[in-house]
């Protein structure tokens, strides 16, 4: 099947195009389940999920946007933010800095000058990020982390307990990496506390419409725009997104700006989102994953739709602005 290649300029043409996607790429079976964490091989493959969340509020769906897993790694970026908003942008990097690694998103690796984790999105350095939680003992910790991921939600979210239980008594390469940052003095003495935080913010639930809404409120300057809730204090947006940008694909983070050219972050059990500054919030999730942890469906959805409106944010024909220009004067308003 062929996309058409037209601007959308009514919500009807975007929804259409989003359909012909999760169309043409429901056939992929390349790719593998995690395994690693055991519970994570019970989902059925043939999940997939688009959802796209605009600045104003509207919501475009294709597929199982309704099916509920748990978020993984994408926590990270919303725990890096609220690092940020409790401890500062400076005190934040003496404990882990922003540097991609090149490594893969587990690596068992630090900075060897500073001996910091090398940025947040990989597991070392969200290890550090969550250890910098502030609360009073475990539930206090998680109660508050909980409060921050429902301001980006916009309703009450629960942990999987299967998940976490499996996280936990596999993770240990995640005890020896948080083990090896406490010798560096890179996080405090509650080691095992951090840890079961970081196995509960990877075992938080969502569904693709929740990631598209918080994605879609980072894209908003830190503000759900369906609640209206301020998630995050819009100073720290640009340290996010930077991270983002720069690391939020391990690995493969180079070969990602260059094809799809937006910030982004990816978990391994299969959800994708992307954030499009100051347009709209964009999440795919399918758990058949690449070799580097990444979601297959979900790539092949972000090259697509960025390609297609040109939302690169280098790319020359200025999509991104164009896109909003006309998807909102069908609609009256999109600032
Ligand atoms: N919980 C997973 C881990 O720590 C998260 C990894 C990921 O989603 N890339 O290994």
């Amino acid at each position: 099947m062929t996309i058409s290649p037209a601007i959308p300029n009514t919500d009807a043409a975007f929804q259409a195009f989003l359909d012909e996607l999760h169309q043409q790429y429901a056939p992929l079976s390349e790719g593998t389940v995690a395994s690693y964490i055991p519970e994570l091989t019970k989902v059925d493959p043939a999940t997939f999920g688009i959802c796209v969340v605009t600045r104003d509020g509207r919501v475009f769906e294709a597929g199982d946007t309704r099916h509920i897993f748990t978020i993984q790694s994408i926590s990270k970026v919303f725990v890096y933010g609220m690092a940020l908003q409790e401890h500062g942008r400076d005190y934040v990097l003496t404990r882990v800095g922003v540097e991609p690694t090149g490594d893969a998103f587990n690596a068992i690796v630090l900075d060897d000058r500073s001996m910091r984790p090398y940025n947040p999105m990989v597991n070392a350095g969200a290890i550090a990020t969550t250890s910098l939680i502030k609360g009073d003992g475990p539930t206090e910790r998680l109660n508050r982390m909980l409060d921050m991921f429902r301001g980006y939600i916009g309703h009450d979210i629960f942990v999987d307990m299967s998940v976490f239980m499996s996280e936990r008594t596999t993770g240990h390469r995640n005890r020896g990496m948080a083990h090896l940052m406490r010798n560096f003095g890179m996080i405090d003495e509650r080691i095992d506390e951090s840890l079961d935080l970081y196995f509960q913010q990877c075992s938080v639930t969502v569904d693709c419409r929740d990631l598209a809404v918080m994605a879609a409120t980072l894209g908003n300057h830190g503000k759900n725009p369906i609640t209206g809730a301020q998630a995050v204090n819009q100073r720290y947006i640009r340290d996010i997104l930077s991270v983002m940008h720069t690391c939020g694909m391990y690995d493969s983070a180079g070969e990602w700006v260059y094809r799809v050219g937006l910030p982004a972050k990816s978990g391994v059990s299969g959800g994708l989102i992307v954030v499009v500054p100051n347009q709209f919030g964009l999440a795919v999730f399918s758990p058949l994953l690449n070799a580097q942890g990444h979601s297959i469906r979900g790539l092949r959805v972000c090259e697509a739709l960025s390609d297609h409106y040109g939302l690169h944010l280098f790319d020359s024909s200025m999509g991104c602005t164009r896109f909003v220009q006309q998807l909102g004067q069908s609609n009256g308003e999109v600032s």
